[in-house]
């Protein structure tokens, strides 16, 4: 291995990724008197989070009746029974104030005409326990997380935190304890610009590294969405869970895969098939359009595969909002009438947008409890914590979304978890303390790794590979999915990531070498598609999500359980469980047993 030299540093927090949820985070640690530094792959501003359109729900109760008990029962049931209902309890109850929060710190929302915070309908978001659609979700017109990251930079800069800024962080640095498990006492990254090697070592690390949607062809996530600390998470040894479930948002835009907003439908969009038929009138009569992301997605796929597709090919939905006020557009939905315009052609106030179902969102990822302490099973105990490890955001699985997010509650989940992560931070980090030393035996592993990429000299290059992984990602574990499309799907999986061994980089520098990153990001990726359809073809019952063809029910005896999913590099995928939490925060409110999900 060629010579590298670690620069070192110490802070009381480090933490990876600076979208919204580890700028809250790390904001919230500085608030608590800590050093804090955070360590991004991009500018701030330009994580995945500025791209969120709709908004974020919480039952501030502007336009109509609403409660958080309310909210609790349509997140529990969005989530197929599989989320921790105290996780949830303390999302809802806590978003309210994390949503003022962020109106105090001068996020520019949308106003009532009173001057309160402007609120939509969005998908499962329901009045008095199911009876019909509420206005829940708090937008700043369709540039909600745009305002919220700006703002939220903002505020961690007036903190002192320090910001690393284009620095790729390699791997966890863990320290054996007496007791023979694992700590985190920092992180190695690599400088983009100038190819420097740092050692972060802190008192607590916390990762806020985003989904890992490009493992699929088609997604709605930015290119850097490559799940970065989740596959660090699996390199230190530690579980991912619930990896099986992956959301598709039911309008991408056709072909370029492109987000249109759920509340494109929460200001009274539709969707509509070769027949010119409202269909979601069929399959959800409640709340029609308005329903979850899973049903909605199948019911579009189930028109589609019967014929009543649109377009020459009849393989895409039309999304219509030339019903609509053109001013109501202009005001409340500006930037996905450019993006209809751009990506697809369409005038938004003349003609239907063409959709298609498309990868969104990762309910899966590195457990937690509602602390955002990482979780791991030890001696038998579900709820044991890694000490120094932290994970939050769409990274972490709380696991409120369960097998099924729903929409608006992904920004709740950054705000309210971040902030608890800075609050917990405060009780657990001793500011006396020293900072843990790192040994060379314990960064070695992180260079060799990056060395080899650096210098790989195989036959296959990285962007082959990469596309031969997406492509088996789209096709087997798709919106249905059967025991032969995922074990398909697992056989292509293995061979792919095996063939890794012959991959082949081409730029041996170390100044930003896009080459080298892209191959750090695809073997973080492969490791996660792995562990996504092996997940997926263990559990054999239909849940959110995770709607198995050769299972369509839900099976509450056997699986209303966690999956935990191990993957070493060059090692196959073991699996185990976590029992969900069905028990809430406080005496509050009662455990909301389970049902039949419709709508
Ligand atoms: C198009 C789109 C629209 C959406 N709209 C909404 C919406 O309206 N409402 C809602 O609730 N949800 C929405 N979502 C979901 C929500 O926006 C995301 O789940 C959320 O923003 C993720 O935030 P995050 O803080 O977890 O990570 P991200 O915002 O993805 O940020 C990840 C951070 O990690 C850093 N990072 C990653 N890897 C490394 C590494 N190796 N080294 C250093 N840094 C690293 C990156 O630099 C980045 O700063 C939307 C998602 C998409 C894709």
């Amino acid at each position: 291995m060629a010579a590298y030299e670690l620069i070192d540093h110490e802070y009381d927090v480090v933490v990876v990724g600076a979208g919204g949820s580890g700028l809250r985070a790390a904001l919230g640690a500085a608030q608590q008197g800590l050093k804090v530094a955070c360590v991004t792959k991009v500018f701030p501003t330009r994580s995945h989070t500025v791209a969120a359109q709709g908004g974020i729900s919480a039952s501030l109760g502007n336009m109509g009746e609403d409660s958080w008990q309310w909210h609790m029962y349509d997140t529990v049931k969005g989530s197929d029974w599989l989320g921790d209902q105290d996780s949830i309890e303390y999302l809802v109850r806590n978003a309210p104030k994390a949503v003022y929060e962020l109106e105090h710190w001068g996020v520019p929302f949308s106003r009532t005409d009173e001057g309160k915070i402007y609120q939509r309908a969005f998908g499962g978001m329901t009045r008095n326990f199911g009876e019909g659609p509420v206005q829940r979700t708090c937008a700043a017109a369709d540039r909600t997380g745009h305002a919220i990251l700006h703002t939220l930079y903002g505020q961690s800069v007036r903190r002192e935190v320090k910001f690393f800024v284009e620095y790729f962080a390699l791997d966890l640095i863990m320290q054996a304890q007496s007791d023979g498990t694992q700590a985190c006492t920092g992180v190695t990254a690599l400088q983009l610009d100038n190819g420097q090697l740092h050692q972060f070592r802190a008192k607590m690390v916390v990762l806020a590294t985003g989904g890992y949607g490009r493992a699929y062809f088609s997604a709605t996530s930015a290119h850097t969405c490559t799940g970065d600390g989740n596959a660090m998470v699996l390199r230190a040894g530690l579980p991912l869970q619930d990896m099986e479930f992956v959301q598709f948002h039911p309008t991408g835009i056709y072909g370029a895969g492109c987000l249109i907003t759920e509340g494109a439908r929460g200001e009274g969009g539709y969707l509509t098939n070769s027949e010119g038929e409202r269909f979601m009138e069929r399959y959800a009569p409640t709340v029609k359009d308005l329903a979850p992301r899973d049903m909605v997605s199948r019911s579009m796929t189930i028109e589609i595969r019967e014929g009543r597709g649109v377009g020459p090919n009849k393989d895409h939905i039309f999304l219509h909002l030339d019903h609509l006020d053109p001013k109501i557009l202009h005001q409340r939905l500006p930037g996905i009438s450019e993006s209809a315009k751009i990506f697809a052609g369409v005038d938004v106030t003349k003609a239907p947008i063409p959709v298609l179902p498309t990868v969104h969102y990762n309910m899966g990822g590195i457990p937690t409890n509602y602390h955002g302490e990482v979780l791991t099973l030890r001696d038998g105990n579900p709820d044991s914590v890694v000490p120094g490890l932290m994970a939050v955001g769409e990274a972490a699985c709380v696991s409120v979304h369960g097998a099924n997010r729903l929409g608006s509650n992904s920004l709740t989940d950054l705000v309210v978890f971040g902030r608890a992560v800075g609050l917990r931070c405060g009780e657990v980090v001793d500011k006396a303390s020293a900072v843990p030393s790192a040994s060379k035996a314990q960064t070695d592993a992180h260079l060799a790794r990056l060395d080899r990429f650096r210098f790989a000299d195989g036959s296959t290059p990285t962007a082959e590979l990469r596309l031969s992984m997406q492509r088996a990602m789209q096709a087997d574990a798709a919106v249905f999915r059967t025991g032969e499309t995922l074990q398909q799907g697992t056989d292509k999986l293995r061979a792919i990531d095996a063939a890794g061994a012959d991959i082949k980089t081409t730029d041996r520098g170390l100044i930003w070498n896009t080459d080298l990153m892209e191959t750090l990001e695809y073997d973080n990726l492969i490791a996660q598609a792995v562990v996504t359809i092996e997940s997926g073809l263990n559990r054999t019952e239909s849940r959110g999500a995770h709607a198995r063809e050769d299972y369509p029910d839900r099976d509450d005896a056997n699986w209303m359980k966690h999956t935990l999913a191990w993957k070493r590099p060059g090692e196959q995928v073991q699996i185990d469980y976590r029992p969900v939490h069905n028990y809430t925060m406080s005496d509050d409110i009662a455990y909301i047993e389970p049902k039949a999900r419709v709508y």
